[in-house]
């Protein structure tokens, strides 16, 4: 039994992101596609730091990690999510997470943070009652503990 992160990527995952790499215009670099495959792995949002750690033993320094989420948020492929900590954390932008942001959970004890996709969390006042001024949701935050530390 080995575990999940650990096996290879299928050709046709890397060829999928080549062609996403590609669709949005970039150049399929080496770092890129390093960047997009640590992404989706991931399961969740990773901080730069996150990203550097897992990417620098293959040979990429800090600064060229952080060039590239940055470029592959501005063209569309990768999301910036912060989740009151005042760090930028990035996740590939799914079909889950376009237009609308999916909430996010964080564990309190190990500061794990999850997506969760799927879920839609709409905030209304109740019935007879007014906002006291017009607001727009722009991203949801669950706090908590995950499983590991409950
Ligand atoms: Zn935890
Ligand atoms: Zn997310």
């Amino acid at each position: 039994m080995s575990p999940k992160s650990l096996a290879p990527a299928t050709p046709t995952s890397l060829d999928h992101l080549r062609a996403k790499i590609r669709g949005a215009g970039m150049r399929c670099t080496a770092a890129r596609l390093l960047v997009m495959q640590f992404l989706v792995e991931a399961n969740g949002p990773k901080t730069h730091a996150e990203v550097s750690e897992a990417l620098v033993v293959k040979g990429f320094d800090r600064a060229t990690m952080y060039r590239n989420l940055i470029e592959l948020t501005e063209c569309g492929l990768v999301t910036r999510v912060e989740l009151g900590d005042h760090v930028w954390r990035f996740e590939l932008k799914t079909p889950e997470s376009d237009g609308t942001n999916h909430p996010h959970f964080v564990c309190v004890d190990c500061g794990e943070v999850m997506c969760l996709s799927g879920v839609k969390v709409s905030v209304a006042p109740s019935a007879g009652h007014k906002p006291p001024k017009r607001f727009e949701v722009t991203s949801v935050l669950l706090k908590g503990r995950c499983g590991a530390c409950k």
